[in-house]
């Protein structure tokens, strides 16, 4: 493999040491007395550490390891037509309020030599999404990191979520979808392989709902 570690790394900018969960909880039980709330009354005694635990499990993405991710599941091989990956479901965290945006991601991509173990996709887009993010970002990181990985023909990735922060909050907009996408490599230089893969991923698609 000529993708060095390092790269990785610095494509996934991996953090060392765990959450600080005491921190959290400290936090969490100020916010409550904030509000007005009694941080120990009987619902809400277990709430902080809820919280700090969830918060461990839904920014996960900043301490996954990319190396580990990917290094048993890289194969060479002489294939060069267009590896699709769509309906991946994902989960993060909008980084303006915290709350969750939710949805649906496709990946292509055109191997050039080399290619990836189609069960990592999803989880290299965790990885990305599994962390404080705004989707423009979640989309090109995605993106990059594949691009830096596999050095492919081209990288593709689409991806469409609705946003609980547009949602729930000042003026409702019950469509708050947004469609993102980055196209790299051949998927911006050639026509006819970008419309290959934007027919493919709306062929037979359900409307994304909640
Ligand atoms: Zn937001």
């Amino acid at each position: 493999m000529n993708t060095s570690d390092a790269s990785l790394y610095k494509a996934a900018a991996l953090l060392s040491g765990e959450i600080d969960e005491a921190r959290v909880r400290r936090a969490v039980t100020d916010i409550l007395a904030a509000v007005g709330e009694d941080p120990q009354r009987d619902g809400l005694l277990r709430t902080s550490d809820r919280v700090a635990r969830m918060y461990g499990e839904l920014l996960a993405g900043y301490r996954t390891d990319p190396v580990a991710l990917v290094n048993d599941a890289l194969f060479e091989v002489n294939y060069d037509e267009m590896v699709i990956v769509r309906d991946i479901e994902f989960y993060s965290l909008c980084e303006h309020h915290m709350l969750p945006f939710i949805g649906r991601a496709h990946v292509a991509y055109i191997p050039n030599g080399r290619v990836l173990g189609l069960s990592k996709i999803p989880r290299i887009v965790d990885m990305f999404a599994r962390r404080l993010q705004v989707q423009e970002r979640l989309t090109r990181q995605v993106a990059d990191f594949l691009n830096e990985l596999l050095h492919p023909q081209g990288v593709a990735v689409v991806m469409e979520a609705f946003h609980m922060c547009a949602m729930i909050r000042g003026v409702k907009k019950h469509d708050a979808r947004m469609v993102t996408s980055t196209m790299l490599g051949s998927f911006r230089t050639n026509l006819g392989t970008r419309h290959e893969f934007l027919a493919n991923i709306g062929r037979g698609a359900e409307p994304l709902s909640l």
